[in-house]
């Protein structure tokens, strides 16, 4: 009964270092269908275990400067005060026209950005239970220095700061918890009544509607109620 417009939705998910944004998105993927997660290009070295191509784009900081010029990124920011970190524009506007949702796991910075060039996005923000937790994912994932760590959790309380600027928060303690929240949320972005874009009546819908604009509605049902 209603044509729904086919554009996927934006959806921007932020929140400090080691709060679980990539632990969520990947559970994602096994509850949810019809969306990419966008891969950030960075001029970070890769962590144990990280994949070229699945996990960043990883590339050195010259090439980086090189995608800037040619105008080859969404949005790009310095995270952490020393690497590049950028939203390839390529393949965003393929999947959010095909219908996809797309989903950039992406720094305050970036998503701000985001916001001034495409403010229909849907913005969530992913919270720590508490700092002491956040402090103990980050130390437990054992991917950073002791002086990256102090760094990226001092960051933490300023991006905490910038939460009201997002849509939704999503406090992530059961990790199975958070990401049924963040797949509600997506759903229900669908749902929105500003994605309609027709309502279609068929032929004896049309009859029906035609036949209560037409006669004296009031009247029928006074008549209906007399016999
Ligand atoms: P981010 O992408 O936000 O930097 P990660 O997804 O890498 O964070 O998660 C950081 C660490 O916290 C990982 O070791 C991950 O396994 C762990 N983690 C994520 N979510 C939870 C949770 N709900 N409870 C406990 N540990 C979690
Ligand atoms: P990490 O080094 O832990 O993978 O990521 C560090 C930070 O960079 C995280 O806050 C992450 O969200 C952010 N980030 C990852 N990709 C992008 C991107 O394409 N653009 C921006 N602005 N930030 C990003």
């Amino acid at each position: 009964m209603i044509k729904k417009k086919n554009r996927g939705t934006l959806v921007v998910i932020s929140g400090p270092s080691g709060v679980g944004k990539g632990t969520i998105c990947n559970e994602l993927k096994k509850i949810r269908k019809h969306f990419w997660l966008s891969i950030s290009a960075t001029s970070r070295k890769p962590r144990k275990g990280e994949v070229d191509g699945e996990n960043y784009f990883f590339i050195s900081k010259e090439e980086f400067e090189e995608r800037i010029k040619n105008n080859d990124f969404l949005e790009y920011a310095i995270v952490h005060n020393n690497d590049y970190y950028g939203t390839p524009k390529k393949e965003i506007e393929t999947h959010l026209n095909s219908g996809d949702d797309v989903i950039l796991e992406i720094d305050i910075e970036g998503a701000l950005k985001i916001k001034e060039k495409y403010p229909e996005t849907l913005f969530i923000f992913i919270l720590p239970p508490s700092m002491d937790k956040l402090i103990d994912r980050l130390i437990k994932r054992g991917t950073e220095s002791k002086e990256k760590i102090v760094k990226r959790f001092r960051k933490a309380y300023n991006e905490i700061n910038e939460v009201t600027k997002y849509n939704y928060v999503v406090v992530n303690d059961n990790l199975e918890k958070a990401v049924n929240k963040v797949n509600s949320i997506m759903t229900a972005e669908r749902c929105r009544v500003d994605r309609i874009e027709e309502i279609l009546l068929n032929n004896k819908e049309e009859n029906i509607h035609e036949l209560l604009v037409e006669k004296d509605l009031e009247n029928k049902m006074f008549e209906l109620k007399e016999d």
